[in-house]
């Protein structure tokens, strides 16, 4: 059986057009490490052109960038004005639902931001972030970040 080899473009719609083709990759082929209960990041580094990092499949060098795959992995592709935004924050991270597309207005106005403060009276946490869908932040004690939103934030 000959080598299969494909080419960037190849490799691109192989995956855009697939869902569960790019989410199995984000978990079979992406080695990740657990960060904090909220998080998984990839042991990749980003390439040096644009801190972005890339991802190669059956020949394809570099087809992608991490971020396009998690959008792939949601049924969705990144066109235009769209950008891919971390709600984490986190380049590194490997969870497709932290990912997001949005306009550059939108995913530059997430910058800096703290997401949530502690209360000064009890253990929850008062949430700053004022972006839709909410940014993430790690916030100690709990599991998930589910159960961070269900029972962390003061309503
Ligand atoms: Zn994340
Ligand atoms: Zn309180
Ligand atoms: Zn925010």
């Amino acid at each position: 059986m000959a080598m299969v080899s494909l080419t960037r473009a190849q490799a691109r719609v192989l995956f855009s057009q697939s869902p569960v083709r790019a989410q199995e990759s984000l978990e079979l082929r992406l080695v990740s490490t657990p960060k904090s209960g909220f998080y998984y990041n990839t042991v990749l580094v980003p390439s040096k052109n644009g801190g972005y990092v890339q991802l190669s499949f059956e020949g394809a060098n570099k087809f992608c960038t991490l971020g396009e795959m998690l959008v792939w992995a949601q049924g969705f592709v990144v066109e235009g004005a769209m950008q891919v935004s971390h709600l984490c924050h986190d380049p590194l991270c490997t969870v497709a639902a932290h990912v997001v597309r949005e306009t550059a207005a939108e995913n530059n106005r997430r910058k800096g931001c703290v997401v949530w403060v502690d209360c000064p009276h009890c253990c929850l946490k008062i949430r700053v972030c004022e972006h839709a869908p909410i940014c993430i932040r790690y916030a100690p004690g709990y599991e998930t970040l589910a159960e961070f939103l269900e029972w962390g934030l003061h309503t």
